[in-house]
């Protein structure tokens, strides 16, 4: 009997990379997508797939390429037989490892080996398998003698690479790949390629939100059909992408939007926690909102809720907040990002101990809750956990009274939280995976002065300072997410509210992002001296929301030909590194502010 290995080159996939690189257009990434999954063998895809994400595994695997850039260099100079202080100079000229490597071997330095190629630089043999695997095994490899194990294995890849081909396997292991594709982009492409159309989209999204592994739903789809993804539920272990809220700012209009009854709980101010226990865990694990496990920073988390929950097995949702010990108090944000950090962990939980409030359930006993409304989701959470000190259930009421509900809100802000989320108590008030939407709605502190919103913007380009500040970058071109067309539409350019150690350091935080054009998914008419691959996102605080005639965002929504812009942004001092950027504030939140502010005048 034969087996069919099918093998692809590496090389094919390095096309794919430079065709995207090339193009502006969003489109054409789908297009170029699909033209190469439709050659790409169904054992290959989810593999590919995680490549073209930079990555090799979800977000939420706990294994990470973590290959130091030193290694890197060094393993750059063995592959080319060149010094490490010649790789260092070229490092430096050039900011990118992945180029270094790429000159390198163009200038036909390369170790040689018993069976070199003939000619390598020109043409080699290297396969997205082999490519794969030799990376998995650079990640897999921990303990004694790992760092030799690793850069053989890398010194080796590179070495039997074309120049091209090492440009992008140093940029992978240095987590450098940024080719910009979208999530949304890769799930088109998918159901282009396995279904036609986009037509089964809505099912091989679901699948995503709710295993959060675009690599494995690839697989299923290309080896067992869309049928398959509709049988997928979530599971403990795999995080499911949270359900997130709009946003309105008053207690009228939120019953207005609620058919004149809700539930509303205190919005916490502190991390968002996913919860996950599964048969034969021996403690429960933990997922950030970016679906990070965040296990190593909690310790006393997993402690806190271990045991506390009568279910087999169980994914259930919360904030973690900081608690002053003696009080119970809650304690601000910031107190509790002091718990973020790789080493003395324990130390810094004794610091700043940490509380849990919880909100939903997804999962108990195995059964997925998810498509059950929110009042049976919130009254089995209730019946499964045993609340303690430092575990609660997000304080509740049910409301249909304008008054209470302002009362409510008062009363949760003067303990300590940003608001209150209203909750649909609806038939239709499912757990909506993955998706912001009305089901939920947002009700800050912020929101209640008239025209101060603080809104995640994402920062798309930026421009240099002029005086002092000449050769420094001192304005972030700023855009917010639109979601229908995963773009990035410019609303604003913010150049206050950065410190002077912000400034300081805007060259080195924006380095890693620039690219030499506009992003394919960017829709701007400014040009900014450089361009920003959509990253990396800042809260900012606008004064007002104009009409305007070069922002992007907003564009024909409320006049022909006019977008919206925030007058006289100010960066607040956070860089919202916990979101990414399709998480910022969307382009119809921006153009429903716009019309709230309207009203708000005229009232
Ligand atoms: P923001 O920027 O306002 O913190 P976000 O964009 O991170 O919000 P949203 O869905 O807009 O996410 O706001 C909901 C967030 O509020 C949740 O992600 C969660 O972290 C937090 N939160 C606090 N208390 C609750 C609660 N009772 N129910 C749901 N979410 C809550």
């Amino acid at each position: 009997m034969f087996v069919v290995v099918a093998i692809l080159l590496y090389s094919e996939l390095v096309e794919v990379y430079d065709k995207i690189g090339d193009t502006t257009k969003r489109l054409e990434i789908t297009e170029i997508l699909v033209s190469f999954f439709k050659r790409c063998p169904s054992d290959l895809i989810g593999r590919v797939v995680y490549l073209t994400q930079g990555r090799l595994y979800p977000e939420f695997e706990p294994i990470e390429l973590g290959v130091a850039e030193r290694l890197i260099m060094k393993c750059i100079s063995q592959a080319t037989a060149t010094s490490e202080s010649e790789v260092d100079r070229l490092y430096k000229t050039l900011g990118d490892l992945g180029r270094v490597a790429e000159t390198l071997l163009s200038k036909g330095k390369r170790q040689s080996t018993l069976d070199s190629f003939a000619n390598p630089s020109e043409s080699s043999k290297v396969t997205i398998e082999s490519v794969y695997s030799s990376l998995d095994a650079v990640a897999r490899s921990q303990g004694e003698g790992s760092q030799e194990r690793k850069l053989r294995l890398i010194a080796d890849l590179i070495r039997d690479a074309t120049p091209r081909e090492a440009l992008y396997i140093v940029r992978t292991i240095a987590g450098a790949l940024r080719l910009g594709v979208a999530d949304m982009t890769i799930l088109d492409a998918l159901a282009i390629t396995y279904c036609g159309s986009k037509s089964a989209r809505e099912t091989i999204e679901r699948a995503y939100n709710i295993t959060s592994d675009l690599g494995s739903v690839a697989t299923i789809l290309a080896t067992e059909g869309v049928e398959a993804l509709k049988k997928l539920r979530p599971t403990p272990g795999r995080p499911i992408r949270p359900m997130l809220a709009e946003r309105l700012s008053s207690a009228e209009e939120i019953l207005e939007k609620m058919g004149g009854r809700c539930a509303v709980e205190y919005k916490y101010d502190g991390e968002r926690v996913q919860i996950h226990f599964g048969e034969g865990d021996a403690k429960p694990h933990l997922f950030s909102r970016r679906l990070e496990n965040i296990d190593h920073h909690y310790p006393d988390v997993a402690a806190i809720v271990n045991g506390a929950v009568a279910s087999t097995s169980y994914i259930i949702e919360g904030e973690i907040v900081a608690i002053d010990p003696s009080t119970y108090e809650l304690l601000p944000f910031q107190e509790l990002m002091h718990r973020r950090r790789k080493y003395d962990v324990e130390k810094m939980a004794l610091a700043y101990p940490a509380s849990v409030r919880l909100f939903d359930a997804l999962v108990l006993d195995g059964q997925d809750l998810t498509p059950l409304p929110y009042s049976e989701r919130r009254s089995r959470l209730a019946k499964a956990v045993h609340e303690g000190p430092l575990l609660r259930l997000a304080e509740q009421a049910i409301v249909s009274d304008a008054t209470v509900l302002e009362r409510f809100f008062e009363e949760a802000v003067s303990n300590g939280c940003e608001g209150i989320m209203a909750k649909s108590i609806g038939p239709e008030s499912v757990y909506a995976a993955g998706a912001r939407g009305w089901l939920w709605i947002k009700y800050k502190r912020d929101y209640k002065s008239e025209l101060h919103d603080t809104v995640d913007l994402v920062a798309v380009g930026a421009s240099m300072g002029t005086g002092k500040r000449a050769g420094c970058l001192s304005s972030l071109l700023l855009a917010a997410y639109s979601e229908p067309e995963d773009t990035f539409k410019t609303v604003c350019k913010c150049s206050t509210g950065f410190t002077d150690e912000d400034l300081k350091d805007m060259n080195v935080r924006f380095e890693r992002y620039t690219i030499p054009h506009r992003h394919a998914r960017v829709d701007s008419k400014l040009v900014p001296d450089v361009w920003l691959l959509p990253s990396q996102v800042v809260e900012v605080l606008g004064a007002e929301i104009t009409l305007s005639p070069v922002h992007t965002c907003g564009t024909d929504a409320i006049r022909k030909g006019a977008g919206l812009a925030i007058r006289f942004p100010r960066f607040t001092g956070n860089w919202r590194d916990d979101k990414r950027a399709e998480d910022a504030t969307t382009e119809a939140e921006i153009i429903e502010m716009y019309k709230k502010q309207l009203k708000k005048i005229s009232s």
